[in-house]
């Protein structure tokens, strides 16, 4: 365990912990080398939230009180060095939209996008968010271009193979080479952690060499073995190895918890 401020944070190979205004997060480390971006991996620590959903919700679908997940998203975008703000109502889609113009949306509006599974742009100041708990938020960033995006996989993300759709918009939107971008996986179900009992109907049959157990997954390997098919190199990708329904203290499971909240990863080009 690592010690940010108050907080004690469960240990990753590649992700740092950190804190700052009584919000404790993390970093990864292949992404903090780059001075103009902003990229944060958030917990379920430091915000305004009772339980179950104690205590920085980021999802207004939860159950959770309108007012506290707004302030927890106020703490959130103030955590960072971006002016403004995007995130959707996620869907489990592989829908994924380039954001060239800075978001105009009414602050009494929930959701700014509904049905968005990823984000991706150059914009500098604009900060794009993904709710996960247990899901897989994966942040990409390439530095010769200076695009960041971010994307939200599910097992249904998996399947329709959302992260190799964002590699190749990446390459057609901003003439982006694979081998330039640098992925960070964050905190998620981890093999220990990833039962599927119905995987012979949901799951394709090129799934079943990351079968770890009976019923068992390794969707963190899934998604490595994506990336690198889509160009990625090997060493551009950092996988947190934090399984969320193994850290509850610090992460939302939905499969630990059920009614929970959602805690947020983030990315964006600073102002
Ligand atoms: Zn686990």
């Amino acid at each position: 365990m690592a010690t940010s401020g108050n907080f004690v944070l469960p240990v990753s190979e590649t992700l740092q912990p950190l804190a700052e205004n009584s919000i404790p997060f993390y970093r990864f480390n292949l992404l903090s080398r780059f001075s103009e971006l902003e990229h944060i991996v958030f917990t379920r620590q430091g915000g305004v939230s009772l339980p179950p959903f104690a205590s920085l919700n980021v999802s207004y679908d939860t159950g959770d009180e309108t007012w506290r997940v707004r302030e927890n998203l106020h703490r959130i975008r103030n955590a960072t060095d971006c002016s403004s703000f995007i995130y959707a109502r996620q869907s489990h889609s592989s829908n994924l939209v380039v954001l060239s113009q800075y978001p105009h949306f009414d602050p009494r509006v929930n959701y700014p996008l509904h049905g968005k599974d990823g984000f991706f742009s150059h914009l500098p100041g604009l900060l794009m968010m993904i709710k996960v708990a247990d899901c897989q938020a994966i942040v990409l960033y390439d530095p010769t271009k200076k695009v960041a995006g971010i994307i939200h996989a599910g097992w249904r993300g998996s399947v329709k193979n959302i992260v190799g759709k964002a590699i190749q918009l990446m390459v057609a939107q901003y003439n982006s080479k694979p081998s330039d971008i640098i992925a960070g996986v964050g905190p998620s179900l981890g093999p220990c952690c990833s039962e599927f009992r119905n995987w012979q109907e949901g799951l394709p049959a090129k799934f079943s060499r990351f079968q770890v157990a009976s019923n068992h997954f390794d969707f963190w390997a899934i998604t490595q073995l994506q990336l690198i098919e889509a160009g990625v190199m090997r060493e551009n990708i950092e996988i947190s190895g934090l399984c969320t329904k193994c850290h509850p203290e610090v992460f939302y499971s939905y499969r630990g918890e059920g009614k929970t909240g959602r805690f947020a990863v983030a990315i964006g080009i600073k102002d």
